[in-house]
């Protein structure tokens, strides 16, 4: 299976978990993901970069190097983030137009 097809299905499955919300970050480039199947289990994924492949995690699939649903969680958490930040600065921004140019002409 090519790598792109792989990483496909590990964000299909983090998506299917609704996997961005089970993301704990711990700090920039560390986080934790539970494991789907056990319990008491968690792993650490570490890694900042716009694709799943940038991302390196301690689950069985990980360790091997191949693009696991932790970090394609994380991946997904990571975009959702930027996407909230991106709304701000449009808000801010329209805010910030919305504003009279002439204080003396304000209503
Ligand atoms: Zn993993």
């Amino acid at each position: 299976m090519a790598l792109g097809d792989i990483q496909g299905k590990a964000v299909a499955k983090a998506n299917r978990l609704s996997g961005a919300a089970r993301v704990i970050r711990v700090r920039h480039g560390l986080y934790r993901v539970p494991s789907a199947t056990q319990p008491d289990v968690v792993y650490t994924v570490t890694g900042d970069g716009r694709f799943v492949i940038d991302y390196a995690c301690t689950c069985p699939a990980g360790r091997s190097g191949i693009p696991c649903w932790h970090a394609a969680a994380v991946r997904l958490r990571k975009t959702q983030e930027e996407a909230k930040a991106d709304w701000r600065r449009i808000l801010a921004r329209r805010a910030a137009e919305a504003l009279p140019r002439d204080p003396d002409r304000a209503a």
